[in-house]
């Protein structure tokens, strides 16, 4: 259902006289109801358990090669199931104000560890942010489970502003892992050391494209005091030339991104710094995004807590087996020119029993 992009458990049970079903299952499909019902009673940690099994196949295969010299993890946390009408015992909840009164949302969110990775990245594991707690919580939860099960995975931590907090940063730097966070006014101490100390120093001069960078990158930063040791920071005043589509003119973008590490500058270079805080960025956005855009991660199954989170799970393995059925078993010479949509439409076309497209390219199944 998820490879395919059918959308929906209803789709799914329009398939259920299907051959394919008895052939893989040996029985027929059960209902969208009972799909749905299970789901919601299910335990997450065989789910989980796949997911490192996968893991552990890909990184025997050295088919998880270092981003930047480093193997990065990143955390963010997703929200779904936005509804003003729906609710579950899970729900989180705000409320808005507006001209009618006041209405509250229910939502979820889940918070995604994935590794970063190219050809694409690896999705790890997913905790949900439970009603009355704040996302570094979820995120808290989920990050003492990665490093247990994932401890040899990754050396360093790539996360939003939101997580410079300094008990989350502690956790790692405990394990013997780096952190990079996005600097924000959370930690205004650090942040007004930083502005005071740039000018001071010598900013050195990068181009990639159509960027032009300006990079400070200062160590020994001890203002952050609830993190108790010194940290670094780095800044990249970037400007970017674009030309406008209507009138053809050229335009300079600015931006000012600023990353505190652990990471020291004689293990990982100040470009390094720069590219891994914007391939976070990159990536995560792009990651999430397709999970939601091509791949349905915000649809709603069933609105129940352990299924959402069941769910997500099984998106997860399923992207990265297709992912990695994509980019390792299928030929170059198969793949080129083709869009993941390509290859979900002949599995669809597969599953249909209309598989004569599929063997006719030389392709089955994983
Ligand atoms: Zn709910």
């Amino acid at each position: 259902m998820m490879v395919t992009r059918l959308g929906s458990l209803n789709a799914l049970e329009q398939e259920k006289e299907n051959p394919f079903w008895r052939k893989r299952l040996g029985r027929r499909l059960p209902s969208a109801d009972t799909m749905g019902r299970v789901y919601s009673g299910m335990d997450p940690e065989p789910i989980r358990g796949n997911l490192r099994h996968v893991y552990l196949r890909l990184r025997r295969n050295k088919a998880i090669p270092p981003t930047s010299g480093v193997h990065a993890l990143v955390l963010d946390g997703h929200e779904s199931c936005a509804s003003y009408l729906r609710s579950c015992p899970g729900c989180l909840q705000r409320t808005f104000h507006t001209q009618e009164g006041d209405r509250t949302q229910y939502y979820h969110r889940n918070v995604v560890a994935m590794l970063l990775g190219d050809p694409f990245p690896l999705l790890l594991d997913t905790e949900e942010q439970r009603p009355g707690e704040d996302e570094v919580a979820a995120a808290t939860r989920l990050s003492r489970r990665i490093l247990s099960q994932y401890a040899r995975a990754f050396e360093l931590v790539v996360a939003d502003g939101l997580y410079l907090r300094a008990d989350f940063f502690r956790l790692f730097i405990e394990r013997g892992k780096d952190i990079l966070a996005v600097l924000k006014d959370e930690t205004r101490d650090l942040l007004e050391d930083a502005r005071g100390v740039f000018p001071l120093e010598k900013a050195s001069a990068e181009e990639d494209g159509r960027t032009r960078r300006l990079v400070w990158d200062v160590e020994g930063f001890e203002s952050w005091k609830s993190l108790g040791r010194e940290i670094r920071v780095v800044r990249s005043l970037e400007t970017r030339t674009c030309r406008r589509q209507q009138s053809g003119e050229t335009e300079e973008q600015t931006s000012e991104w600023i990353w505190a590490t652990t990471l020291p500058r004689t293990k990982v270079s100040t470009s390094a710094v720069v590219r891994l805080g914007h391939l976070r960025w990159r990536i995560e956005n792009r990651a999430l995004n397709e999970m939601v855009n091509y791949w349905s991660a915000d649809h709603v199954y069933r609105h129940h807590p352990a299924a959402i989170t069941a769910f997500w799970l099984t998106l997860m393995l399923a992207l990265n087996l297709f992912r990695a059925f994509l980019s390792l078993n299928i030929k170059p010479s198969h793949r080129a020119g083709h869009s993941q949509l390509y290859f979900a439409r002949l599995l669809f076309a597969d599953l249909s029993g209309e598989n004569s497209l599929a063997s006719a390219q030389g392709l089955s199944p994983p």
